[in-house]
């Protein structure tokens, strides 16, 4: 026995859409917690273990209740066998901008779009995200401030499917930063999108400002960036005092401090400060890696790297200047470099893609490129799973498939571990015990 919203749940996009236009179930007696039960041919649960064969996975409402070779099948359980497939956990991103249209530059986004257009694309994003095997993420920041803020909410509530999101709600960056979009004449007004903030007391009144209106973590431009016509993306622009601010005002808060860090000087700057993790880190050198290995897991390097390919890519909906293009052709070697010796080294790198840089819902495409690299198909999968839910703090729900965590399962079809590419086509996912795709198994 299954409720109706369910069954409308798997399967067609049409389906999908149906269910959401359908009244929400009223809530009058609790119906006691559908009981399903995931089969595949393998299992591999996140930490690092070995796969399981075969895979099951027993469900309870929104929890996993047991992982193994053989679980208990309670009467009346939902069976859903998915056949030559892996289970694996929801997949995690650390670095979207769902709010983001792929096919918009962000600065002309601020003089040509609004906020509800990006609030109805955050959707459409978040909607494509979720289909991809993507069942949280750490949002990295809207165009229009606290828009994430929103579709965070709206997710939550029910009202639009997209993955768990911890979301930044404003850039904070320095005047004439990366963050900084009026790149234009002093006499055109043009919106502030972003938090600018210059001196450690105003970067400590963003971060305020931006957790009083809802945000998770806070977003800090410490260096240029490749898609912005301010500084160079070698170049540090928030200074250690000012990082350093950043830092102490969120943690009053309990909150940590995303990064955006290319320079190298950025970087070990932003490390140095406290953030919780350092994005991109595109000139990543032996230096910042010795300070990553002190911390103790207390800061991570969450490099983004299909992106420096992705602005280059071909086609019409690519909207780069050549510019920007030369400048992802000139950093990509430097930073495949620095992942390398990031690996050789063994630090744990988190699982990232900036989203919106590269097109919603082929976050996937990273792990090819880090296969391609060199890292072992099993670690980057620990990456996008229990190790980003460590980074985000919430390995207690999320990252792992494990009895007491939320029911985020995904199945692709063959052995990723044979060959990585199949996380790229993701077949089946759960959130929260709610089963959203499925083209593997039926029902
Ligand atoms: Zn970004």
């Amino acid at each position: 026995m299954h409720s109706s919203r369910h069954d409308l749940l798997t399967g067609s996009l049409l389906g999908l859409s149906l269910a959401l236009a359908a009244p929400a179930p009223a809530a009058a007696q609790p119906a006691p917690a559908q009981s399903t039960v995931l089969r595949a041919a393998r299992l591999i649960d996140g930490t690092g273990a070995k796969p399981v064969e075969p895979g099951m996975v027993l469900i309870e409402g929104e929890r996993i209740v047991e992982v193994g070779a053989k679980v208990r099948v309670p009467a009346g359980a939902r069976v859903i066998d998915l056949g030559d497939a892996t289970l694996l956990p929801g997949l995690i991103d650390l670095h979207t901008h769902l709010t983001g249209d792929e096919r918009v530059h962000w600065e002309d986004g601020l003089v040509k779009s609004t906020p509800p257009r990006d609030a109805l694309w955050g959707a459409r994003n978040a909607r494509v995200t979720l289909l991809a095997g993507f069942t949280s993420v750490r949002d990295m920041g809207p165009n229009w401030p606290y828009v994430d803020v929103e579709l965070r909410r709206a997710i939550d509530e029910g009202a639009v499917p997209g993955p768990r999101m911890m979301v930044a709600g404003s850039y904070v960056s320095s005047t004439g930063g990366a963050g900084d979009a009026r790149q234009f004449s002093p006499y055109v007004e043009v919106p502030l999108g972003q938090t600018l903030a210059d001196g450690p007391d105003e970067v400590t009144k963003a971060v305020r400002t931006n957790l009083k209106q809802g945000a998770d973590f806070i977003k800090v431009l410490a260096t240029g960036a490749i898609l912005s016509k301010g500084i160079a993306p070698g170049a540090q622009q928030y200074s250690d005092a000012e990082l350093r601010a950043a830092v102490v005002e969120a943690g009053r808060w309990g909150k940590w401090v995303a990064s955006h860090a290319h320079g190298a000087e950025g970087i070990k700057a932003s490390i140095r400060a406290g953030v919780r993790t350092v994005d991109h880190g595109s000139y990543l050198d032996d230096e910042a890696i010795a300070l990553i290995k002190a911390s103790k897991r207390q800061v991570f390097y969450v490099p983004t790297l299909y992106t420096y390919a992705s602005i280059d890519r071909p086609g019409p909906d690519n909207p780069f200047p050549e510019s920007e293009r030369e400048r992802a052709r000139k950093v990509r070697d430097t930073a495949y470099a620095g992942f390398k010796r990031a690996l050789a080294a063994g630090i744990p790198i988190g699982f990232a893609t900036d989203a919106a840089v590269i097109p919603h819902g082929q976050n996937a495409e990273e792990f090819s490129v880090r296969a391609g690299l060199g890292e072992k198909p099993m670690a980057t999968i620990v990456a996008a799973t229990s190790l980003n839910a460590e980074i985000m703090g919430w390995q207690d729900r999320v990252g792992s498939l494990a009895a007491g965590k939320l029911a985020d399962v995904v199945a692709v079809p063959g052995d990723p571990l044979l060959d990585i590419a199949v996380l790229q086509r993701v077949g089946f996912v759960m959130k929260g015990g709610e089963v959203v795709r499925d083209e593997l198994g039926g029902r």
